[in-house]
């Protein structure tokens, strides 16, 4: 028997959390696959039932266990609390509305048997989703793909198998703003991807506003890559090369001709333009600066209110 953990983020799922454990135990073939499973909730500070269904379920079967956190950190910060707990031969992560669909479990694990040590679900294009999003997020990674020298896979998510090995690798990583997507490559490990198509999400709405995507979108840039910084250098070197050119021909025209009266909107249009250059400068900088500033602070990165767990297998760890 290999014992597998199956780690689900929850944040005010209350209308579902009971369903995705009744279809993880009809769809996952625990016994057939020689398994034996942990069910993790992460209670990620639930304003709503959560907590009370979770604990209930956890009243009545064995298998499942879960973690409060004390407050709502984020579904990042929730997964490092399961990293933190572990101490099986795999975990499995999936989302707390259904959206992975846990059937695929079974392929992830027999492609972990197989010897793949990161087994991603990847998402077919989605149907319900709006043109403006699909695009955002393609250019988005195509951004990245171009800052940085690891890729990020696109639309390979959080629905995954991880083995020991890579769990072990990411619980090392303990920066305040997460960005997991990035991490899954930058502790590297054999990767396996399996596409599926995302179901709608079974009740609520999800909690992605487009203010947190484009948070999301430059956290995943400024702890991803330093690329931006030297951009910023490099536009400094161009603009003032253009600069330099300029000068000299205006001083030698001026030698020439005698100064030049006109230009006024030269003058306010590379005013403006220096200036925003500047400010964009400087905002960069500030944005690497702020996140120096909360890693060095070095909190903890998240406090539980309470739990229950199988921590009698914790020696394991
Ligand atoms: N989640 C979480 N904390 C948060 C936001 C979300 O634990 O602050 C969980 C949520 O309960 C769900 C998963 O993360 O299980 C994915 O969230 P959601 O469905 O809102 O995102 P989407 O599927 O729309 O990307
Ligand atoms: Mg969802």
């Amino acid at each position: 028997m290999t014992d597998i953990l199956l780690a689900i983020p929850c944040f005010n799922e209350e209308a579902n959390v009971e369903s995705v454990y009744a279809r993880i135990k009809a769809d996952i073939d625990f016994a057939g696959l020689g398994i034996d499973p942990e069910i993790l909730f992460i209670d990620d500070g639930s304003k709503d039932q959560t907590v009370q269904v979770v604990k209930q379920l956890a009243a009545a079967h064995a298998d499942v266990s879960y973690i409060c956190l004390s407050r709502n950190y984020g579904k990042e910060t929730a997964m490092v609390a399961a990293f933190d707990y572990f101490h099986h031969d795999a975990m499995i992560m999936m989302d707390g509305d259904l959206q992975h669909p846990p059937v695929l479990v079974n392929d992830m694990v027999k492609l972990w048997q197989a010897g793949f040590e990161d087994v991603y679900a990847k998402r077919n294009q989605r149907a319900e989703e709006s043109w403006f999003k699909i695009k955002t997020s393609k250019w988005f990674y195509e951004l990245l793909g171009v800052l940085s020298r690891t890729p990020v896979t696109p639309d390979a998510g959080d629905f995954r198998l991880l083995d020991r090995k890579v769990v072990l690798a990411l619980r090392q990583l303990r920066e305040t703003q997460r960005y997991t997507k990035g991490l899954y490559n930058v502790v590297g490990f054999k990767k396996a991807a399996i596409d599926f198509d995302a179901a709608p999400r079974l009740h609520g709405k999800t909690k992605w506003s487009f203010r947190s995507l484009i948070n999301l979108a430059m956290e995943g840039i400024t702890s991803y890559t330093t690329t931006p910084l030297r951009l910023s250098t490099f536009l400094g070197f161009l603009v003032s090369g253009f600069a330099f050119v300029y000068m000299v021909y205006v001083l030698i025209k001026t030698m020439i001709i005698g100064p030049d009266q006109s230009g006024f909107p030269t003058i306010v249009v590379l005013i403006l333009f220096l200036g925003g250059c500047i400010l964009i400068s400087n905002g960069i900088l500030g944005e690497y600066l702020a996140r120096v500033f909360m890693e060095v602070k070095n909190r903890p990165l998240y406090f539980v209110e309470e739990k229950k767990t199988h921590e009698a297998d914790q020696q394991k760890k």
